[in-house]
């Protein structure tokens, strides 16, 4: 549980408060980021072969995940992809393009400001977690892989300019 980070969203304050009534004191940070991390591992080579979603022992569906945890990050991405995307629906939002495809749309950084939050881990699914955790924070769009592609050249170009 997260009750040794910040309060940042809603739902984090009302854990905190839950905590604190329940006297459940804060702990040591980085202790029980190392615990939990070699918790995690044994749990892991304990369970070998079932969905990667810790505590789950569900068989695979196929890759990494049970049936039931596929469908909800599949859910979460679409969730987030539609709030990011052109006019709320699941779009890329460059100007003109239609791609709809959830293969291939992704979240882009508008101000291109994305290193810092690869540098915490918050890609693909966490970054995903993240955003709909922080109630849908600015700065984010929906776009396509070719546009994502289109929009780095682009800038990169004036950049040498
Ligand atoms: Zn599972
Ligand atoms: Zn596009």
């Amino acid at each position: 549980m997260r009750y040794d980070l910040e309060a940042r969203s809603f739902h984090d304050k009302i854990r905190l408060l839950l905590f604190k009534a329940m006297g459940v004191k804060r702990r040591n940070t980085e202790q029980h980021r190392a615990d939990n991390l070699s918790y995690r591992r044994k749990w892991r080579e304990d369970h070998p072969h079932g969905c990667h979603i810790h505590g789950c022992i569900q068989p695979l569906l196929r890759g990494k995940f049970c049936e039931k945890h596929t469908i909800m990050r599949r859910s979460r991405k679409v969730e987030v992809l539609t709030h990011y995307g052109k006019n709320k629906c699941l779009q890329c939002c460059w100007d003109g393009c239609t791609v709809i495809d959830l293969d291939m749309l992704s979240i882009d950084h508008v101000n291109n400001d994305g290193a810092e939050d690869r540098r915490k881990g918050r890609v693909g699914t966490s970054l995903y977690n993240y955003l709909l955790s922080h109630d849908y924070p600015e700065g984010f769009q929906t776009l396509c892989f070719n546009h994502q592609m289109k929009k780095e050249i682009t800038r990169k170009r004036e950049e040498s300019v």
